[in-house]
């Protein structure tokens, strides 16, 4: 649809049904919300902001009895239209910025519109970070976080939402809320919610009993994997409360409202050395990871001949990629990390007999 169309009115669903506290359905609101950071483009019929987790409930709610599809929105740094809507939106971004340090920065409570960023920035005072790590840090806020399992370069499946989240507040489609690190969340699931709470444990027996499934789960779960629900958590956990905490993370969305998240930090460690090591083929680059990752290096990224060229292109690029005549050739940029630069420069003196036996197209930059 061309920007320029003139909307039609809503008809499809009966958006002024929901009532009008916090919710517009003015063409600019409508249109400032039609995009995230993927190639589509959907226009919501109507934008809540609610500002509480009682009006995400009520609106959760409202929506369900009148048959109203509903999306959240937080960063809308989603790549594939996952924060897009054309029916009604919710924003979460503008308020849920709350940002609690706990023990001295070992854990932290946060909201789902507070970007990584902004809580690193907290943590950063106590010598601690999130270990969720995506790239777009600055924008992307906890609930996108959460909600898409999103890692970067140095989390991988360790440090990820999976693995370090401890308890959530939850909004289910009901209006139901939860908060799961309260002594009564599993009393409280069976007793608001027991098609859920049976369901859960009905789906997780069936699981278990079937060794080909297990084994698949497992097989599939090894590796970094963020496509469809995390089944992981079946065979995971044993509790509906905590098997549907970790259903919620990389759901989309698709199962509630994440309201609050308290995650476990790892250390922030602010000394860092990179390098790029060019190989001429793909096949080398490849073959040269095992040892590269057992060498304790904290990422490693790898880049392809296309990604090469288009960065060799930059001006400002190390003269070694600039003078590379690059046709099937492949690099690795790598990462040591570290608290301290005496320990920074122990982890790279380690590391400079794997470097130089290393079959390198190039100088390392
Ligand atoms: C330049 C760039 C770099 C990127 N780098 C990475 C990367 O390194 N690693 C990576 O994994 N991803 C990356 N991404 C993708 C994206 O930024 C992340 O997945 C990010 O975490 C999404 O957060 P968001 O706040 O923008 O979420 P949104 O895009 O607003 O929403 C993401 C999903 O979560 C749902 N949602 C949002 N808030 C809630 C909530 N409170 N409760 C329940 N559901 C909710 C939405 O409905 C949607 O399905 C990158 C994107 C860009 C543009």
């Amino acid at each position: 649809m061309s920007l320029h169309t003139e909307l039609p009115a809503p008809t499809t669903t009966p958006v002024a049904d929901l009532g009008s506290e916090n919710i517009s359905t003015r063409e600019i609101d409508r249109r400032k919300m039609a995009h995230d950071a993927s190639h589509y483009l959907m226009i919501p019929e109507a934008v809540a902001t609610p500002r509480t987790a009682e009006e995400v409930a009520a609106l959760l709610r409202r929506s369900r009895e009148l048959g109203i599809p509903a999306t959240f929105r937080s960063g809308g740094t989603s790549l594939s239209g996952q924060s897009q809507s054309d029916s009604l939106l919710i924003n979460t971004r503008q308020h849920f910025r709350g940002i609690e340090v706990l023990d001295g920065g070992a854990r932290v409570r946060v909201q789902p519109g507070a970007t990584v960023r902004a809580v690193n920035s907290r943590l950063a005072a106590h010598g601690h970070k999130l270990g969720p790590d995506p790239a777009s840090e600055i924008a992307c806020t906890i609930g996108g976080v959460v909600a898409n399992n999103s890692s970067g370069m140095a989390c991988g499946t360790e440090f990820n939402t999976y693995r370090t989240l401890e308890s959530m507040v939850l909004v289910l489609a009901s209006g139901t809320v939860i908060d799961t690190a309260a002594p009564d969340a599993e009393t409280k699931l069976r007793t608001l919610e027991p098609e859920l709470f049976d369901g859960l444990l009905r789906l997780r027996g069936r699981i278990i009993a079937n060794p080909h499934s297990v084994a698949t789960i497992e097989r599939l779960f090894s590796m970094k994997n963020t496509m469809g629900y995390g089944l992981n958590s079946f065979l995971d956990y044993e509790n509906p409360v905590d098997i549907l905490t970790h259903l919620m993370i990389g759901s989309e969305g698709t199962l509630g409202f994440v309201a609050e998240a308290t995650f476990r930090t790892v250390p922030a460690l602010p000394k860092v050395a990179t390098g790029l090591m060019f190989f001429d083929s793909l096949d080398r680059a490849a073959s040269a990871l095992p040892d590269l990752v057992a060498s304790g290096l904290a990422t490693i990224e790898l880049m392809d001949a296309t990604s090469l060229r288009v960065a060799a292109a930059d001006p400002t690029a190390p003269a070694e990629l600039r003078g590379l005549d690059i046709s099937d050739h492949a690099a690795l940029l790598v990462e040591h990390q570290a608290r301290t630069a005496e320990e920074l420069a122990e982890k790279r003196d380690s590391s400079r007999a794997l470097y130089e036996s290393l079959p390198l197209a190039a100088p390392l930059p």
